[in-house]
């Protein structure tokens, strides 16, 4: 058993014995031939839960961000979406490269923007101006640590773009860590998006995979894009297969990761290092330290500790839950955590970092 509690992210899970099982023993077959009755199967349960007409298996959540960019789009369009999204802070700039549209940048609230802020950026019709055609939202929003919109925030949004005319795509990496506060089904939320992205490889615990959602014209256009982007695998039954497995069996616990989120942000409220803590939602959990104190030296304190995290900004720091936190990782967590103490800056360095500012 691994003695090192990885809070870096949610994508650090390693498959278990029962989903390696799943595994090795899948059924599979050519997936460019639509030949991998496992991943037809996945396919299948994914649009199934979402009241879609299809859905497609890919590598990655950026692979089926960027493929639901480039359907909805023209080139010399434009994606409307918060500051702090997945798409423009951590997919290389992709919109711009594999659509050639322009982003339009709303500053939300943690990550959240309103049907109101979306009214307002949508651009009128003139030649000189990009086209406003696409709406994208995370749910839960990774940098706006963990936060959610509620089923009725998204209604509105999605009657705004409707009668609009632009298209909604949700980025949903990590939409079930939502769900499993809210109680909301997926099928519900299926209703209000044009397409939907979740990835397998977050809290849900596969190595591997994501999966795009929509109807059958969208998804028969995004299967092209995905060959275009060189996603056509063979035989990923294998991987289809783990991802079965943690939608089958993985979705509930969530609820725990969300919990330990919040039990741990209370202990840090005591820590007299930190400064403010991001409301915590879902199983993120950011905060800065204070200023007299260095996110380096936090991290190899707790590195020291075995305990490994990320910096997220000058003075943040971001902890992930997910399933691979066990107990008595988290009573460990809480003990280190609790007498921990950080040495300030020291005088001498506080004065160089002033002068070269
Ligand atoms: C992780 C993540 C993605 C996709 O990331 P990949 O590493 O490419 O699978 C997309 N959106 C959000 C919000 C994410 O957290």
């Amino acid at each position: 058993m691994d003695k090192v509690i990885n809070l870096m992210s949610d994508t650090v899970t390693k498959p278990g014995t029962a989903m390696l099982k799943a595994m090795m023993s899948a059924e599979v077959g050519d997936d460019v031939f639509r030949q991998d009755p496992t991943i037809n199967r996945l396919e299948k349960l994914a649009a199934d839960l979402f009241e879609k007409e299809g859905a497609l298996f890919c590598p990655s959540g950026t692979m089926t961000n960027q493929i639901a960019i480039k359907v909805h789009t023209q080139p010399l369009d434009e994606v409307i979406c918060d500051e702090l999204s997945h798409i423009y802070q951590y997919e290389t700039g992709g919109y711009a490269f594999n659509s050639g549209v322009a982003i339009n940048l709303i500053k939300g609230n943690n990550g959240k923007i309103t049907a109101d802020q979306i009214e307002a950026a949508i651009k009128d019709d003139y030649d000189w101006l990009p086209k406003s055609s696409l709406v994208v939202l995370e749910n839960s929003c990774n940098k706006g640590g963990g936060s959610y919109y509620t089923l009725e925030e998204i209604a509105t949004i999605s009657a705004l773009c409707k009668e609009r005319g632009l298209k909604l795509h949700l980025d949903g990496a990590r939409l079930f860590n939502v769900l499993v506060e809210t109680g909301e089904s997926t099928a519900e939320v299926g209703r209000y998006f044009d397409s939907l992205s979740i990835c397998l490889s977050k809290g849900l615990g596969a190595p591997v995979g994501s999966l795009l959602i929509g109807d059958t014209d969208f998804i028969s256009q995004a299967r092209r894009f995905r060959k275009v982007m060189g996603g056509g695998m063979r035989q990923a039954g294998i991987l289809a297969a783990a991802g079965i497995y943690a939608l089958e069996n993985n979705v509930e616990r969530l609820k725990i990761d969300n919990d330990r989120a919040k039990e741990i942000a209370e202990i840090l409220g005591q820590c007299n290092f930190v400064d403010d803590i991001r409301p915590v939602k879902t199983n993120i959990l950011i905060f800065d330290i204070k200023s007299k104190y260095d996110v380096q030296e936090l991290l190899k304190k707790l590195k020291e500790n075995d305990i490994l995290a990320v910096q997220f900004g000058p003075q943040t720091i971001r902890f992930v839950f997910h399933l691979d936190i066990t107990k008595e990782m988290m009573d460990r967590l809480k003990t280190v955590l609790s007498q921990l103490s950080l040495p300030s800056r020291d005088f001498n360095s506080s004065r160089i970092s002033a002068a070269r500012s």
